[in-house]
């Protein structure tokens, strides 16, 4: 993420913004879009699991929001409940992927 504010912004449960990509032949263009009003001092900050399929390095959240998940793995990881709540901020690609995978099984 080199000249963003990605590197910038922090994990958190209960984020105050989303990040949306779009191809183009350009490249990859990637925004980060405020989904609450966003006080001056407050860190910014997005849900990784909305933009990552599995980590590498998963992590123990710290963020405190009541919703917390404590143990932060990737998109694979989420229950369906969790990621019917998530999903209008997740990248579509998750979405999709995950889409394939149930058509996958129903074909086998
Ligand atoms: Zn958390």
């Amino acid at each position: 993420m080199k000249n963003s504010i990605g590197k910038y912004a922090a994990h958190s449960c209960n984020p105050n913004m989303k990040v949306e990509a779009q191809n183009s032949p350009k490249g990859l263009t990637v925004q980060y879009v405020a989904i609450k009003d966003i006080d001056p001092n407050t860190t910014l900050s997005f849900d990784y699991c909305t933009t990552e399929r599995r980590f590498a390095a998963p992590f123990e959240c710290c963020c405190g929001a009541e919703n917390c998940r404590i143990r932060i793995d990737g998109w694979e990881t989420l229950p369906p409940a969790q990621k019917d709540l998530l999903s209008v901020n997740a990248l579509p690609y998750l979405k999709e992927e995950d889409d394939n995978i149930i058509i996958d099984k129903t074909t086998k």
